[in-house]
């Protein structure tokens, strides 16, 4: 099994957490002032990374909090994870990230 590191509560079964999606997605901070373009590409476009990816994951059976994750997605190996908010680790992203 899988074992996620949650930056609040430690080491848990992958089973206990829900991919949130990608990481460090902005809103717009004038969401009237952008093209029907850039709303669009904020809504819907995503990047499709074949290795290291920053995601979003949720510890929704644990303390319900969202965090950010560095995962390989070739190897489904967790790199690294770290707060919402947070940059993530220069350690582990080697300049992919
Ligand atoms: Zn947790």
């Amino acid at each position: 099994m899988l074992v996620i590191q949650c930056p609040f509560c430690g080491p848990r079964p992958e089973l206990e957490f829900a991919h949130g999606g990608e990481a460090h997605i902005a809103r717009p901070s004038d969401p009237a002032s952008v093209t029907i373009e850039e709303w669009g590409a904020f809504l819907y476009l995503r990047k499709n990374t074949r290795g290291v990816h920053a995601e979003r994951w949720r510890h929704v059976r644990g303390c319900g909090r969202f965090f950010n994750a560095l995962r390989d997605t070739t190897t489904d190996q967790f790199i690294a994870t770290y707060k919402a908010g947070e940059a993530p680790p220069a350690s582990a992203t080697g300049g992919a990230v």
